[in-house]
């Protein structure tokens, strides 16, 4: 069985952005937006930005409210952020775009936003250029630099790349046929 995990590692990460560059690229963009108050980025600018935990597959960004903070209360905001966290893998060029939605996104439950309801997903979709597919792309990416084991169709040869052994729990999405394990050296 051959895989090809070469192909999934990051490319061209020569130019790192940083994640001031990253918040105030989007500061930038909210602050010509007319549903957005310059009150409201003010606010945002002096949330701290920070980075995730390299290893995360499915999070690629978090807003972490202050702890005990009731995030019921109509009054939620940035005073009530302890900190946005985001994934160190977005800071290279390939993924430049998917960044900012990410920031963006965080930014946007940092503004009180707690759920993702209707107002949430309205403020989400006005962004510059929302494209849904760079999130599972990005999952899937990190998912395969951080696999230890390829669950295989036998079927239709799909690999999917996971930390643990699917030991005959899992089938394929496509063929129903139960996975196999492959060991990643
Ligand atoms: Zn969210
Ligand atoms: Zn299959």
């Amino acid at each position: 069985m051959q895989t090809t995990l070469a192909d999934w590692k990051p490319s061209s990460q020569t130019v790192v952005h940083d994640l001031e560059n990253l918040s105030s690229t989007v500061l930038s963009w909210m602050r010509k937006q007319h549903f957005f108050s310059n009150k409201e980025v003010d606010a945002l600018s002096h949330v701290k930005v920070g980075k995730m935990r390299r290893n995360a597959t499915q999070k690629h960004g978090v807003c972490r409210y202050i702890r005990g903070t009731d995030v019921t209360c109509p009054g939620l905001g940035p005073k009530d952020v302890d900190r946005i966290d985001i994934h160190p893998s977005l800071l290279c060029n390939d993924w430049w775009d998917y960044a900012k939605q990410v920031m963006y996104h965080e930014y946007l439950h940092a503004l009180g936003h707690y759920a993702h309801d209707n107002a949430f997903f309205r403020l989400e979709n006005a962004w510059e250029d929302p494209d849904r597919s760079r999130g599972k792309a990005f999952t899937e990416l990190m998912r395969r630099a951080n696999a230890k084991w390829l669950w295989v169709c036998s079927n239709c040869s799909k690999e999917y790349p996971r930390r643990k052994k699917s030991s005959g729990n899992y089938k394929c999405r496509s063929c129903n046929v139960v996975l196999k394990d492959v060991k990643i050296n």
